[in-house]
């Protein structure tokens, strides 16, 4: 189902989640709460979790974030990864703790001997370790070498980590080279992948709040996922991580780099025609169908003169038009059904689709839905006419207007001469 093929990268495993090396493309958010905070902690993974995440990091900052990582570990759903900054001390507790993976960032971390000794610790243990460059962090020595942060220091310092890895024979590494500029990150991650088949954690940092840091993160990471790198991905976005979560699986998703886990809800925008309020019936659709973990893809569309035609790919989907709803599975229609009921039908057909399959479904269509929906349609043309934005009207204003209409005169006078607020025209001929 790959649309986009991968570049071959070695795998590595996160406890029981495979990244790289031809596996799936994962999804990865962060905790925000106090990991010392065990129960609140697995309430946000397990969130994590249902919206989509397949690994989750949490910070092991302090003492009493240990011990909550040792608490945590046994009892979440998904692979745990410990955020290391600045104390060796952190990361052996953590590895204690009993983490899948360590994330370690070489601008925090920096003396040799403190790196070689986690890596050694890791290598004995079988714990894989996130290189986490971040732009924001990068070591000092390397911002001054390279006259700033640029795409080669974040790699740079990524290579000289490596190295001290491999100084104890230790490569069971994945790395991230994140920057908050789109440019930055997506030069960094391309010039890596030249240099390394270790599996890549492509993130792109501080992204902000929504839309725009999705939009953002959207453009740096689905460029890198397009061009066949990237194994696993982040979002970080100031906000719910849920939202990260499910922003990552539905990029994933929307390139066929993952099956789809639940629905892919589309509509029309609304315009001129819309016989309801699409907004909302969108909403509490899509809303009603994510609870229930559809993985359809369900159109619901202002009205029936284009709607089911406009959707036609869809694997369900919903028209409004003269207060009934023209239920259609792949482009035919099945049922028509009340206004008020929209929802209702399309939920009980999403559900009775994934059960029964497509053919049953069509198969039990009722015979004179389509006829009924077709008269529908007719009486709709019929009373809003095939321009129902009345946009040949405004056309025909526009004209009166500019063509020595009612208001304006030559030159942009009105036609006494005076100019649009009413003075004179001070014309320069
Ligand atoms: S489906 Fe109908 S209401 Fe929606 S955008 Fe198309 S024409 Fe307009």
């Amino acid at each position: 189902m790959d649309r986009y093929p991968r570049k071959k990268t070695r795998q590595i495993m996160v406890g029981w989640v495979p990244v790289g090396g031809g596996a799936p493309v994962t999804v990865q958010s962060m905790t925000t709460t106090k990991t010392a905070d065990v129960d609140g902690t697995l309430a946000q993974i397990y969130a994590l979790k249902a919206a989509g995440a397949d690994i989750v990091r949490c910070t092991c900052n302090e003492k009493e974030a240990a011990e909550g990582l040792a608490r945590i570990v046994p009892r979440s759903p998904v692979p745990i990864v410990a955020d290391i900054h600045f104390h060796v001390e952190m990361a052996l507790a953590a590895i204690e703790a009993g983490v899948h993976c360590l994330r370690l960032n070489p601008g925090n971390l920096r003396k040799p001997e403190e790196i070689k000794l986690v890596a050694q610790e890791c290598k004995d243990r079988g714990i894989p370790v996130r290189i986490g460059v971040n732009a924001g962090s990068l070591d000092k020595r390397l911002y001054e070498k390279h006259g700033g942060v640029t795409p080669e220091a974040l790699v740079e310092s990524a290579m000289v980590e490596l190295g001290l890895f491999g100084e104890v024979g230790f490569d069971d590494v994945k790395i991230s080279v994140k920057a908050s500029r789109v440019p930055l990150m997506v030069e960094a991650y391309r010039q890596l992948s030249e240099l390394v088949d270790h599996p890549l954690h492509l993130g792109l940092t501080e992204a902000g709040p929504p839309p725009a840091g999705v939009i953002k993160g959207t453009a740096a990471i689905g460029t890198l996922l397009m061009e066949g790198i990237g194994d696993t991905v982040r979002y970080s976005l100031t906000t719910d991580p849920v939202e990260e979560a499910k922003a990552g699986r539905t990029l994933l998703e929307s390139l066929g780099l993952r099956e789809r886990k639940n629905v892919d809800l589309i509509a029309c925008p609304s315009c001129g025609r819309a016989e309801i309020d699409v907004y909302r019936v969108a909403q509490e659709a899509q809303a009603a169908l994510e609870a229930r973990e559809i993985p359809l893809q369900v159109a619901v569309m202002g009205c029936v003169v284009n709607g089911p035609g406009e959707a036609r790919s869809a694997d369900l989907g919903i028209a409004a038009g003269k207060h009934r709803g023209h239920l259609f599975i792949r482009g035919e229609i099945v049922r028509v059904v009340p206004e008020g009921e929209m929802v209702e039908a399309l939920v009980e057909e999403a559900e009775r689709l994934v059960k029964e399959g497509f053919e049953a479904r069509l198969a039990a269509a009722d015979k004179g839905a389509s006829a009924e929906a077709e008269r529908d349609r007719m009486e709709l043309f019929g009373d809003k006419g095939e321009d129902a934005n009345a946009s040949e009207a405004r056309v025909e204003l526009i004209r009166r207007r500019l063509d020595g209409g009612a208001l304006a005169g030559p030159h942009g006078t009105g036609p006494d001469g005076t100019g649009p607020d009413g003075t004179a025209a001070t014309g320069t001929s």
